[in-house]
């Protein structure tokens, strides 16, 4: 099998898998109880929340979660504490961000939507134009999971805070990390998402980063756990495994990343020498070197996945999350007509992907484009 669907989930890496099971196994313990060996664990977990906050140079709190829907709706319900206030959002966001918007405001929350450019990063100049007096908070991803392309969260986070310095901003990132560098202190950034499971780490692991001196309200009630953030029992083996893959990630960012920007370049010469009609969805300076979001006018996106997966090759259609719903809000809010939006197909690439997979994915994919184009 060659699996370039990436962006949908990573495989677990081995050395994760084995960290993770001494703490399964052995050091099993609640870290909310207090005889020694669970008191020493709750201290190592302490030390991971110390350790991610430096390598992704933050200053303020790592609230563990169950996942990153869970810290984005976290960062969003705890945010949302004035009706009269208005809350901006990208028009690309993940359904755990999106959702939560339009939950708020079919409940009469002021809910404004930032324009996409046609390279699918968000329009800052209509931003600019939605700023004002009345706005507490922006939520806007800093790389889009469909496409790839970059937002660039320094620059919108020093806007912002230019119109009011009390705006709370959050990012989801993701899709960023182990794939842009994240500086979290220079970005100034209040509130950021993460997930295990995208970087060769566990499932069902999130992180919320909040900037000291922010201060958000808990939606998950109980024992009170992650400073009374996130109540549950406290997954230990998970959060080895999550700071055991960001280790293994951050400490082979140069040679993944040069992998991955192989597979892409190698990947789209070849599409480019082979195929006339297709549409790039992303502007390839300003995206991810991990995916790469392709249309074919007049066919069908999941006709050609079909056709991959039926040769072992796994690719995807736009978001595993949402390719149950619309599967095109994000291509839509780009000004992609239909014709494209049904025709698209995602392929994301992982550290374990060679270039001569991402050339039999590429060579696969001519030939069934043409086949189904009856050439
Ligand atoms: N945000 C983005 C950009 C994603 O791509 C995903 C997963 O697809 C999520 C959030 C949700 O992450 P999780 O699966 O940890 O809930």
């Amino acid at each position: 099998m060659i699996y370039l669907d990436n962006a949908a989930t990573t495989k677990m890496h081995d050395d994760v898998q084995l960290e993770m099971a001494t703490y399964e196994t052995q050091n099993y313990f609640n870290v909310s109880a207090v005889y020694k060996s669970a008191v020493s664990l709750n201290g190592q977990i302490d030390t991971i929340r110390a350790d991610i906050l430096k390598k992704l140079n933050g200053s303020g709190s790592i609230i563990f979660t169950g996942s990153a829907t869970e810290a984005n709706n976290l960062a969003i319900y705890g945010s949302a504490k004035n009706k009269q206030a208005t809350y901006i959002f990208s028009g690309i966001e993940h359904p755990s961000v999106y959702n939560v918007a339009q939950d708020l405001k079919n409940r009469n929350y002021n809910v404004l939507y930032v324009n996409t450019l046609p390279n699918g990063s968000v329009d800052v100049n209509h931003l600019k134009t939605l700023l004002d007096s009345s706005v507490c908070f922006v939520s806007i991803m800093a790389v889009n999971n469909e496409t790839g392309a970059i937002n660039d969260i320094k620059s919108i986070v020093k806007l912002v805070k230019s119109v009011n310095p009390s705006i709370i901003v959050h990012s989801d990132c993701v899709q960023a990390l182990g794939k842009i560098q994240i500086d979290l202190n220079s970005w100034g950034i209040d509130l950021c998402s993460f997930s295990a499971h995208k970087i060769n780490g566990p499932k069902g692991v999130g992180v919320l980063y909040i900037k000291s001196g922010v201060n958000i309200n808990p939606h998950i009630l109980g024992g009170g756990q992650e400073f009374g953030l996130r109540s549950g029992t406290v997954n230990t083996a998970g959060i080895m495994g999550f700071k055991k893959a960001l280790d293994i990630t951050l400490q082979n960012f140069g040679n993944i990343q040069k992998n991955l920007l192989d597979c892409k370049i190698n990947f789209l010469n070849f599409l480019e020498q082979n195929i006339t009609d297709y549409k790039l969805n992303s502007s390839l300076n300003y995206s991810v070197n991990n995916i790469i979001s392709l249309s074919f006018k007049g066919l069908r996106g999941e006709v050609i996945m079909h056709m991959l997966a039926e040769q072992g090759i796994i690719i995807g259609t736009g978001s595993a999350c949402s390719s149950k719903h619309s599967g095109n809000r994000v291509l839509s809010h780009m000004g992609l007509n239909k014709n494209y939006i049904e025709g698209s197909v995602r392929i994301s690439f992982g550290m374990f992907n060679t270039v001569t997979e991402a050339m039999d994915c590429a060579k696969a994919l001519v030939i069934a484009v043409n086949t189904l184009k009856g050439i």
